[in-house]
């Protein structure tokens, strides 16, 4: 969103060992770090946030398995610039791959479909990393993250490594069911398809999300959850900011997209002060209009 200061700690794991170390370091000092992601779905406060966060931007490694998820040298690295040159002859070979949290979802996305994996091209356009997809289960109307997934690894809120097999979590809408664990990285098991098949199913895709989203702005994604369609009448939270006249809606430079209501942009120079007034504006609105109390999806660090 481009909003939000700085934050008093930084931390930058290189590896899922350091992930742990980081998380020890802080707790002892008696700091629950926070951790981040891509940022996709946050908004930081304006100003220092006190305490610590830790950043998994540097956990980068996307590969096949073949050995312990976390361990090096495992499986094969898989570099997109290489897997675009390789003539992926897919099927009869193992069709996982295992990525580590701060490895991008575009990346991951783009990987598979070069492999001819298919599973993940529901989530072509979404941006962020691995591991907050896992937490936050992204994805939308052609399949989740979690749809796709074998297991997780995990920091435990103990601070022990656990691998968590599909079966033994409860993702939900927009809601991984991590509950306070810290996502190291996950196994994706795919199915074996024509690159050209799949790439053809994430143009398409991508197409209507471009068409409805306004994907190319500053924006956190979705604001707020769908409500439960019996109280909304059946409309999203987008068309409830819209019917309710939230489009016309800004504070500063937050505004909320004319392509979507549910998206609040920064047109510029917005604050984060700005963009949760507007949120609190919108929520207002709809609740003072239609009697439904819209919940905030995005995360917020204030
Ligand atoms: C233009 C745009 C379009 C979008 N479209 C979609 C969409 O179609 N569908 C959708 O679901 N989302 C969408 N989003 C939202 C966002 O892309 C997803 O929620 C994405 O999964 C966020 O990942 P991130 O790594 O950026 O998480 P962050 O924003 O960094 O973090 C989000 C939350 O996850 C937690 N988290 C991050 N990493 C970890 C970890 N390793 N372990 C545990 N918790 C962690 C953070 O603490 C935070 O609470 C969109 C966003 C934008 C800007």
């Amino acid at each position: 969103m481009r909003v939000g200061g700085r934050v008093e700690w930084l931390l930058e794991p290189r590896d899922p060992d350091e992930v742990r170390e980081a998380v020890l370091a802080a707790r002892e000092r008696g700091v629950e770090p926070r951790v981040l992601g891509g940022g996709a779905n946050l908004i930081v406060r304006d100003g220092v946030l006190p305490g610590v966060v830790v950043g998994t931007d540097r956990l980068q490694r996307l590969f096949r398995p073949g050995a312990e998820a976390a361990e090096r040298p495992a499986g094969e690295l898989l570099d997109p610039a290489v897997a675009a040159d390789v003539a992926p002859p897919e099927r009869g070979r193992d069709p996982r791959l295992v990525a580590w949290c701060g490895a991008t979802l575009p990346r991951l996305v783009r990987t598979a479909q070069q492999l001819g994996l298919s599973g993940l091209e529901g989530l072509v356009g979404v941006p962020g990393c691995v591991g907050g997809g896992v937490a936050m289960n992204a994805g939308g109307r052609w399949g989740v993250l979690w749809d796709v997934i074998e297991s997780v690894r995990v920091l435990e809120p103990d601070g022990t490594v656990a691998d968590l097999p599909r079966e033994a979590c409860s993702p939900g809408y927009r809601d991984g069911g991590m509950a306070g664990r810290l996502v190291l990285g996950a196994v994706f098991r795919l199915a074996p398809d024509n690159p050209a098949a799949v790439r053809a199913r994430m143009r398409e895709y991508l197409l209507e999300k471009q068409a409805a989203q306004p994907v190319t702005e500053w924006s956190a994604g979705c604001v707020f959850r769908n409500p439960d369609p019996e109280r909304s009448g059946g409309r999203s939270a987008g068309k409830l900011v819209e019917d309710c006249g939230g489009k016309a809606r800004r504070r500063g430079d937050a505004i909320v997209s004319p392509k979507h209501g549910n998206f609040i942009v920064n047109a510029g120079r917005a604050s984060a002060d700005d963009v949760f007034g507007l949120i609190e504006d919108l929520r207002a609105l709809v609740a003072d209009r239609t009697g439904v109390l819209l919940e905030v999806e995005v995360k917020t660090w204030r």
